[in-house]
């Protein structure tokens, strides 16, 4: 595949879902403990998930058949390297678009990551380090899809009480 010529991080080693999820707890405890304000706590979630994003992308790129083209594509791409990972692929995608901007939800109830927490604070997301792996993922893609500018946040998370987890792309048109 071409595209991966221009990626120069070392081979990821394959991870899997349980390995993620200490992770992702180990995180939150320890930022939790850290941090009392709950944009610090939520931003250091998903800066960890950036970093993590670099790591895997390299075992995300080798086991999917194809990268996403175009935006419509991403979220489908998104939810195979879900699948990948995790063994569960998203319940519903909801894809909104104006003139300027494109809108994807990915949502999921029984959401891997956080499965069994239930975090005694409404306003900590606790899987925003996935979003933050989505994010970087999505950045590196941007000039390949023609999009200027990709964020993605958790923005609903069944450990805070929500129905579901939801994880938000709000992407810019060029
Ligand atoms: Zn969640």
């Amino acid at each position: 595949m071409a595209i991966r010529g221009i990626f120069s991080w070392p081979e990821a080693e394959k991870v899997n879902a349980q390995l993620f999820r200490a992770t992702v707890h180990a995180f939150v405890a320890h930022i939790l403990e850290k941090h009392k304000n709950p944009d610090d706590i939520n931003e250091a979630l998903h800066k960890i998930g950036r970093n993590m994003g670099k790591m895997l992308f390299v075992t995300y790129l080798d086991q999917l058949s194809t990268i996403a083209r175009d935006v419509k594509e991403l979220s489908g791409m998104n939810n195979m390297g879900f699948k990948f990972f995790f063994g569960k692929t998203f319940d519903e995608i909801i894809l909104e678009e104006s003139d300027t901007n494109i809108t994807i939800k990915l949502r999921i109830e029984d959401c891997p990551i956080c499965r069994d927490i239930v975090l005694p604070r409404r306003d900590v997301f606790f899987c925003e380090p996935m979003a933050g792996v989505f994010e970087w993922i999505g950045e590196q893609l941007a000039d390949y899809m023609g999009v200027k500018s990709i964020r993605c946040r958790e923005t609903r998370c069944r450990a805070r009480g929500d129905k579901f987890c939801e994880f938000s792309f709000f992407i810019e048109k060029l």
